[in-house]
């Protein structure tokens, strides 16, 4: 078996009308991409972008991969086409993890070790498991090295400006049977601290807080900040600092009881390597549509070495990211908990016939050969750009 084709689409799927997005908010707008004002650190699509490979070998057998490209999609896929392509073409895909290494190594000399071409490198690998799965007839996490628990608990997302909205939101979430809940908040200390205060009460003590600030603080306002979310029962304080202070981070790492959790920004086990070294975070979230499936167990088992739990992140990630998530919260000991968003999950689904579904706040194991994402190949042709 080789691969005989290899095909990169960029899409942009237009918003849903359910979409409960990020609450009342003052944007910043961009043409399709918005920044909110006041230390939102990130520009965002109102769109659902993402870069997708379809890859087919000579036997007929197609497999779907995903790099995560909430922005700029299109330079993820010029990518795959003109660099990862011609070094893919009749290669066996069972040599998986020494393909990533290949194309990394490809780049590394010139500084091309992280961002758009490691995503890349992501889209690629995940279309391999996918593609493997359904040559052997099994699900993704027996190739992984099979699964270390029966399903996969979720916390999702949520916004909310004010304590009502945020209350409101907490709610009808619960009502969805979810168990866990993270906030996205970065106003001041005050205003936040009464917002999650007021979900606390809203939601009872069983139920899991978590906060994620998307680092607005500096060390001091983020240690203050997590000894009033300590308070209220809060697991973790999300990226307190900026992407650069491992340093300051692990200042409150340890000045704090509460779990730090960071990470969703590095792609490599030598990115990690030097945040571990400092230990500069407590919940490992790396994101298997920036780091791969292959380099995620690589990361996996440099984070379980240091007896540091996982926490995958998904963010603005499709419904290949999300389905390989699951695989990977399965396959690997040291995870915690995988991050889900409720609203965006029917909208990432729309290029799909049939994708994995959380019930109860659980996604159970996929019982389908590969990711286990029937793709809908004229939604992506329709939504491609
Ligand atoms: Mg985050």
């Amino acid at each position: 078996m080789r691969i005989a084709s290899v095909k990169a689409y960029a899409v942009k799927i237009p918003p849903a009308e359910t979409g409960s997005g990020g609450g009342s908010e003052e944007i910043e707008s961009y043409g399709d991409y918005t920044i909110a004002a006041n230390a939102w650190m990130s520009i965002y699509s109102r769109n659902h972008e993402t870069c997708l490979v379809r890859l087919e070998t000579d036997t007929g057998l197609v497999g779907w991969g995903e790099g995560q490209a909430p922005v700029a999609p299109r330079v993820t896929a010029a990518i795959v086409d003109e660099l990862c392509a011609p070094l893919l073409l009749g290669r066996d895909p069972y040599d998986v993890e020494y393909l990533w290494y290949r194309l990394y190594s490809a780049m590394r000399e010139r500084g091309h070790v992280t961002g758009f071409y490691v995503d890349a490198l992501a889209a690629v690998d995940l279309a391999l498991y996918d593609l493997l799965g359904k040559a052997a007839g099994k699900p993704a996490y027996k190739l992984l090295g099979g699964k270390f628990r029966p399903d996969v608990p979720v916390y999702a997302g949520m916004g909310g400006a004010e304590p009502a909205e945020a209350v409101a939101q907490a709610e009808s979430l619960l009502t969805a049977g979810y168990r866990a809940l993270k906030l996205h908040l970065r106003m001041p200390n005050a205003p936040l601290l009464a917002i999650v205060e007021a979900v606390r009460l809203a939601v009872g003590p069983e139920i899991e807080l978590l906060v994620d600030v998307h680092g607005t603080r500096d060390v001091s306002g983020a240690i203050e900040l997590g000894k009033g979310l300590e308070a209220l029962g809060v697991r973790w304080l999300e990226a307190p600092c900026q992407p650069e202070d491992s340093r300051g981070q692990a200042e409150v790492a340890r000045a704090l009881s509460l779990q730090v959790a960071t990470g969703e920004w590095l792609r490599t086990v030598w990115e990690w390597r030097e945040w571990i070294a400092v230990r500069g975070f407590d919940v490992a979230m790396p994101d298997v549509a920036r780091t791969g499936l292959s380099e995620g167990k690589r990361i996996a088992a440099l984070c379980d070495s240091f007896n540091l739990p996982i926490a995958p992140h998904v963010g603005g990630g499709g419904i290949l990211s999300v389905a390989a998530t699951v695989h990977f919260s399965l396959a690997i000991p040291n995870f915690q908990i995988m991050e889900h968003s409720h609203d965006a999950l029917a909208w990432k689904g729309s290029i799909a016939h049939s994708y994995p579904v959380p019930q109860e706040g659980r996604f159970a194991a996929p019982q389908e050969a590969g990711l286990g994402v029937e793709i809908d190949e004229a939604a992506v042709a329709r939504f491609a750009v």
